[in-house]
């Protein structure tokens, strides 16, 4: 275990020049103080968790000290926004610090979200406030617990910094790690600018560094294309299967790693339904829960016509016609999964098509449906499900299939609870119980973020205490309206 200034730095990307990224010191926030932090997240820096009540930790990631080898630099993009090209984005209100080089090798970019204004601010005020920091910190660290590629979140330092939304907030930042912040957009930004020097340059920095195994590939380049096109198949299937929106699926927002990345007005679904908008300045649904899969083909298509200077179009075409039977072959196998499934049938899709038409018609929890399917045996559980179901003779009709597909497998009752359960989470980040703890912390309360960031670090485990986390939203916390500007 290592502390704050035992961080190794290599600043693979800051050394690419000024053409990619422009340096930029952080601007503090006043009084800075730790509002929660991830231990998880700070053994990839191998930083020992104490560090993190020190006062320097605060001020480090308050903005207020900096590493000598850091090299602190707001990264240069472009992107598509609601379908439209916006030609000059950027890093706004986020700086890149550097990387760092963990014991086993790894790079970490940290990076600090809400440290000030950049050449790429354009009317804002390079700030993040604490309620989205808050959010952003507990859905990076709650995604990857259930096991869906994220950024991940170091900590959340909140001030007393006056900002201004809809009302007075206060200002807070972010440290957030990812092993890169190259997004979508950063390969637009070269390509419409015209500039394919740099695109190559960038290009062969992502090859090199991120997907060295493509490098041998008879067309590298492409080989690389079609990593990113499995990468999002198998993200936006796990999105899918765990009701994840993220709400802002613009091409500046989509990492070339795969990951889930850039939160904003994201909601896990309560109630099931396909037609779900978790951001509320969407108003014609571009990224509503169901288009997520026909979106990221059309993020992905932007990303193939950016690099058409290196290969050949029919080659991406061809490449990018994999999205979707790769999407769904993963969707398939994860809710086979959630279903307690562990082998193969043909009509498994029209199972659990017709299982989400039953809960369209309904109001049943998304989440909870499959956690209390995993109960032993299972004709008990699918009776405990039943109520919430409004179109009961649809239920009972898939309940009766369900139930003999259930007989069909090999190993059918033994296991199958504990099978379930592994991959059913017990909590999820509800936009009611993070809107709880966000009022708690903008009152001074610390403590409501910590223990929700808690449960949710270990969300498959039934943990004591903490029933009220589990329930099904109340009425006044089901659609809650996200505000973009965070
Ligand atoms: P986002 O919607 O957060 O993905 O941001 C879209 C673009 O706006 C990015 O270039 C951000 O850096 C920028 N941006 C968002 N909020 C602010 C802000 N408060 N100040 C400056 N730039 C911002
Ligand atoms: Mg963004």
């Amino acid at each position: 275990m290592k502390t704050l200034d035992h961080l190794q730095f290599d600043n693979r990307f800051a050394r690419l020049g000024d053409a990619f990224s422009t340096q930029v010191l952080p601007e503090p926030i006043a009084d800075p103080r730790l509002v929660v932090v991830s231990e998880a997240a700070l053994a990839l820096l191998d930083l020992d968790p104490a560090q993190a009540e020190l006062p320097v930790f605060a001020e480090l990631f308050g903005g207020h000290k900096l590493w000598e080898d850091a090299d602190p630099r707001a990264m240069v993009y472009s992107g598509h926004q609601f379908g439209g090209y916006n030609p000059r984005l950027g890093d706004g209100r986020g700086l890149l610090l550097g990387e760092v080089v963990n014991d086993a090798g790894e790079h970490w970019d940290l990076h600090l979200k809400g440290a000030g204004q950049t050449p790429y601010s354009r009317m804002g005020d390079g700030r993040a406030v604490l309620r989205s920091s808050i959010r952003e910190f507990l859905a990076s660290e709650a995604l990857h617990a259930l096991g869906i590629p994220s950024s991940r979140a170091v900590c959340v330092i909140g001030s007393s910094t006056p900002v201004w939304r809809e009302t007075q907030e206060s200002a807070a930042m972010l440290l957030r790690l990812a092993p890169s912040h190259v997004r979508f957009g950063h390969f637009e930004y070269f390509y419409y600018t015209q500039k394919p020097e740099q695109q190559q340059v960038l290009l062969d920095h992502v090859l090199e560094q991120h997907y060295p195994e493509c490098l041998a590939a008879e067309q590298p380049y492409l080989a690389m294309f079609r990593s990113i096109v499995e990468r999002n198949a198998e993200l936006i299937a796990r999105w899918q299967a765990y009701g994840f929106c993220h709400g802002v699926m613009n091409t500046d927002n989509m990492s070339i790693l795969g990951i889930t990345f850039d939160f904003g007005p994201f909601a896990f679904l309560d109630d099931f339904d396909a037609n779900f908008i978790c951001n509320h300045s969407d108003d014609r649904g571009r990224y509503s829960y169901a288009n997520q899969v026909p979106i990221a083909h059309w993020n992905l298509s932007a990303l193939a016509q950016a690099m058409t200077t290196v290969v050949e179009v029919e080659a991406l075409k061809d490449t990018l016609g994999l999205f979707l039977p790769l999407y769904q072959a993963h969707y398939l196998d994860l809710m086979r999964r959630r279903l307690g499934l562990t082998c193969a049938e043909d009509d498994d899709l029209a199972l659990v098509e017709r299982l989400l038409q039953c809960m369209q018609r309904g109001a049943v929890d998304y989440t909870l449906f499959f956690r209390r399917l995993g109960e032993q045996p299972v004709e008990q559980a699918l009776h405990g499900v039943r109520d919430d179901f409004v179109d009961l003779a649809g239920f009972d009709a898939w309940a009766a299939d369900y139930l003999a597909r259930c007989q069909r497998e090999p190993d059918n009752a033994q296991g199958r609870r504990a099978r379930m359960h592994a991959v059913n989470p017990l909590y999820i980040l509800r936009n009611y119980l993070a809107q709880q703890a966000i009022e708690a912390a903008e009152a001074g309360d610390y403590s409501e973020v910590q223990r929700l960031h808690q449960v949710l670090s270990r969300p498959f485990e039934e943990q004591p205490g903490m029933q009220a986390y589990a329930e099904r939203p109340p009425t006044w916390g089901k659609h809650l309206e996200i505000s973009c500007s965070s």
